[in-house]
């Protein structure tokens, strides 16, 4: 077994990082481009966001414009669940590579410890949650054998370095058991109303940069209109973090973004408001105090948001009465 964490040319949690989920199809390339002049460097994309081309285009202009080199840049995408069969991990590597019009990944991850049914890119791209029928249906790979492929993906030169997300720490013990290359990275959904202490100190202790998603908390599922995240109070007008924020003369996004980054923790927040991008790139390089830390860890709820068992509860009820 070795570790190829080394490898990974940024440290993950001081790389600025931008998101790509939810960013439209119509202005990605722009947003992408924009964000890579703003001085963002770790690009985090998936099939599953359906704007790989639209993003590879933003990165093709910002390189082609000299604003960057591609080995400036930290590219990241995922494997979407319905393409874990051994057979199909790598075409579907390459065709990921395509739409961003690059030869490889700086980081591959496993988006979803979940395998569905194969759904041909030409029935369906990006595929969701459903199969070629409309179903939600399970597929047969095991993590071992998708984790298996993702390896070949390093050795053969597609990806620098390979990760898992949405994971819980009883599956990454078993991931441990046989992988000659260990997950370089876990990425979760992770915010104040969602803390994962465990989980986060079993990764890191196992050197598994952990990278936090939808940082903000309700405030990206405000956008899909969940129900939860409407009876959530918002984060960013929360009492705690809006004192914390206006005593060390910073906004409460960036406290929220702060009391992940100084608990080693990565962030990957997107905003196509050229402010709030240039606030999000001010996550390190000061600090919160150790009560400030304590004070908004102590708002966990345990409550999520992107629960997998939510959707698939959801579309195996959709199934029995379709
Ligand atoms: P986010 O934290 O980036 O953004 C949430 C909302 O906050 C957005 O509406 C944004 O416009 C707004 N916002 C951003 N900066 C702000 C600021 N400074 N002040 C006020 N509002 C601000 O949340 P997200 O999009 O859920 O997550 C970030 C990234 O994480 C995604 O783009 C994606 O790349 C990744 N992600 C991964 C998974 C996964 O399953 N692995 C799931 C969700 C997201």
């Amino acid at each position: 077994m070795y570790n190829i964490f080394p490898l990974i040319r940024f440290p993950l949690n001081s790389a600025p990082s931008f998101g790509l989920w939810k960013v439209n199809n119509d202005t990605c390339a722009d947003q992408v481009y924009n964000a890579i002049r703003t001085g963002y460097r770790l690009l985090d994309g998936a099939c599953d966001y359906g704007n790989e081309k639209e993003a590879g285009e933003g990165v093709a202009r910002a390189i082609k414009d000299g604003l960057v080199k591609r080995e400036d840049l930290f590219i990241v995408s995922k494997l979407w669940n319905s393409f874990h069969d051994k057979e199909v991990v790598e075409k579907t590597a390459k065709k990921q590579l395509s739409d961003w019009g690059v030869d490889y990944f700086d980081l591959f991850i496993i988006h979803f410890p979940i395998s569905l049914k194969y759904v041909d890119p030409s029935v369906r791209y990006p595929p969701g949650w459903k199969d070629e029928n409309d179903k939600f249906t399970l597929g047969k790979a095991t993590i071992q054998e998708t984790w298996t492929e993702m390896e070949k993906l390093v050795q053969k030169g597609l990806a620098k370095s390979i990760g898992i997300s949405n994971f819980s720490a009883q599956l990454i013990m078993d991931l441990l058991r046989y992988a000659k290359i260990p997950p370089a990275t876990l990425q979760i959904e992770h915010h104040p109303y969602l803390v994962q202490a465990g989980l986060v100190k079993y990764a890191q202790e196992n050197d598994i940069t952990v990278t936090a998603y939808s940082s903000l908390g309700p405030a990206s599922f405000l956008e899909l209109d969940m129900k939860d995240a409407h009876r959530a109070a918002p984060l960013l007008d929360h009492a705690t973090v809006k004192t914390i924020a206006s005593k060390h003369g910073r906004t409460p996004a960036q406290v929220l973004l702060r009391w992940a980054t100084q608990r080693g923790i990565a962030v990957i927040p997107k905003s196509n408001n050229q402010g709030r991008l240039q606030q999000n790139l001010e996550v390190t390089g000061w600090d919160l105090e150790p009560d400030d830390l304590r004070a908004i860890s102590a708002l966990d709820q345990g409550l999520r948001f992107n629960d997998p068992l939510a959707v698939s509860a959801a579309f195996r009820f959709l199934n029995r009465s379709l």
